[in-house]
């Protein structure tokens, strides 16, 4: 049976990049029937946390990607936080130390250091070239005695090909004598990531390791324990990195890259998740708007380049635009409420239904201007009281048009005439008005237009006028005739 896992280090939020090994790990353990594992790679003590790590899984949940096995799920293979693993590492540390693929090495950090600089210096690759490899029960004596605490390092095999046969990037090949005796147990008894991890993923009999680029260059060295170990290796699919428009790695300059800033902005996570999708995977046909459940059977490894995936904001925003414009008018109205009351513009607390009433009907006025739910702060100007901006080149020169003021005013006498300001009844009033005034439509709507907000372009007028409300309007429309 298929297997596959997330397996992120709590050291912060959840990355875009990290975001889409989960989602392409999830797919594939959805189509084939198999199972999908997230468990926490916390052994970087100082930098870990708990609630990095919740804040991991409430991005994973936000976006929908659940998980079959693994934290707060449970299951058979636990726990599954590699800092509650560790009796279980020490079990294959022996093993590796008893084979003699494995060593305590006692070397300084000064002595590390030194040997750094002298292979640099005759221009060979830094490596640690195996000072303890052979220490005599003498020579451990010496060194325990002089207070040294050991790390446990890795017996590299000399001349060796690591071939891997990667799903996505095809058959990479290293060679081990550049690779060195790595450390696989820090002196405080810590595993490292690369030793950490396989021994996980054995005893969790994963058997597609999916996950960024970046951690190409460590699978020799994971390959390597496993053939110590004498275990199967699972099959690896590395995916590209992410690079920005420019070509350059995504990174904090860009902009946003963790998950929750787009949720703070109020994207949608279906959106989100469909957008990273393509980055790096690009489905057989021609239709690029994909949920959840429709990836799932369209998704395969062999449709995962090995190119750069460029995130591209531009189109995360059109991608969001497409589903704001698709989603339920009352969850888009839940989304926005926050966004309005940090604005004061409807009060804090439990929402009145006028209030709800008139957020909903707001948000669905501005929808074809949004590209993200925050954005519907910077429309509120056009619907509530207060200070409109003032009129500048061509607004105000519709505003000193000969028939303007006579425009206004019957607008304002047959706003008085109705029983309520609603959509309906205010969408006839300016056909009216032209007909009435003899005037061409442009001729009344504009200068309404522009008294109300002070531009030219905007949501629609009968949605602005009964958003803004009867007092409001007639303000806007006398402080234009003062
Ligand atoms: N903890 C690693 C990371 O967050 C994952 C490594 C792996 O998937 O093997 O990048």
């Amino acid at each position: 049976m298929l297997k596959v896992r997330f397996a992120p280090s709590p050291t912060g939020p959840l990355h875009i990049g990290g975001a889409r090994s989960a989602l392409f790990n999830y797919l594939l353990a959805r189509k084939e029937n198999g199972v999908f594992i997230v468990r926490s790679e916390d052994t970087d003590l100082e930098r870990s946390s708990r609630e990095s790590e919740h804040n991991i899984l409430e991005a994973l949940r936000w976006l929908n990607i659940p998980w079959d096995e693994g934290i707060e799920v449970g299951g058979d293979n636990g726990p599954y936080r590699q800092t509650e693993r560790l009796a279980l590492y020490q079990e294959y540390t022996d093993k590796l130390l008893a084979s003699g693929n494995a060593y305590y090495c006692y070397c300084s950090e000064e002595e590390l250091e030194q040997e750094r600089q002298d292979l640099i210096a005759k221009g060979d690759t830094p490596r640690y070239l195996g000072k303890c490899r052979h220490l005599s029960e003498e020579e451990h004596k010496k060194y325990k005695e002089e207070g040294r605490k050991p790390v446990v390092r890795f017996q590299v095999p000399e001349g060796r090909q690591i071939v891997i046969n990667d799903r996505v990037r095809g058959e990479v090949i290293f060679d081990s004598d550049g690779i060195g005796d790595y450390v696989i147990v820090k002196s405080d008894g810590i595993p490292t990531y690369n030793f950490a991890v396989v021994i996980d993923d054995t005893t969790m009999n994963v058997t597609h390791v999916i996950r960024g680029e970046e951690h190409l260059s460590n699978t020799p060295r994971q390959v390597l324990i496993y053939q110590a170990l004498g275990l199967p290796t699972p099959e690896f699919a590395h995916i590209s990195l992410i690079l920005n428009t420019e070509g350059r790695k995504m990174s904090k300059r860009d902009g946003d890259t963790a998950v929750i800033d787009y949720q703070a902005k109020g994207y949608l996570p279906e959106a989100v998740v469909n957008f990273i999708a393509l980055m790096g995977w690009s489905p057989a046909g021609e239709e690029e708007f994909f949920t959840l459940e429709e990836m799932i059977p369209a998704f395969s490894l062999d449709r995962v380049s090995k190119s750069p995936a460029v995130f591209d904001l531009n189109k995360l925003n059109y991608m969001n635009a497409h589903y704001i414009k698709k989603a339920d008018p009352d969850r888009l109205t839940d989304l926005a409420v926050p966004y309005l009351q940090e604005m004061g513009v409807i009060s804090q607390g439990t929402l009145s239904e006028g209030d709800r009433a008139w957020v909903t009907h707001y948000v669905q006025a501005i929808i074809n201007h949004l590209s993200y739910i925050a954005q519907v702060k910077d429309f509120v100007h056009y619907v509530r009281g207060g200070e409109v901006p003032a009129p500048e080149g061509e607004a105000l020169e519709i505003l000193q048009g000969e028939q303007v003021p006579a425009v206004l005013d019957l607008f304002v006498e047959k706003l008085k005439g109705l029983d309520t300001i609603s959509v309906d009844t205010v969408k006839p009033l300016f056909k009216q008005i032209t007909k009435e005034m003899k005037l061409g439509g442009k001729q009344v709507f504009m200068p309404i237009r522009v008294a109300l907000t002070g531009q030219m372009h905007g949501p629609e007028l009968y949605d602005i006028v009964p958003l803004l409300g009867l007092d409001n309007v007639l303000s806007r429309l006398e402080r234009t005739q003062a």
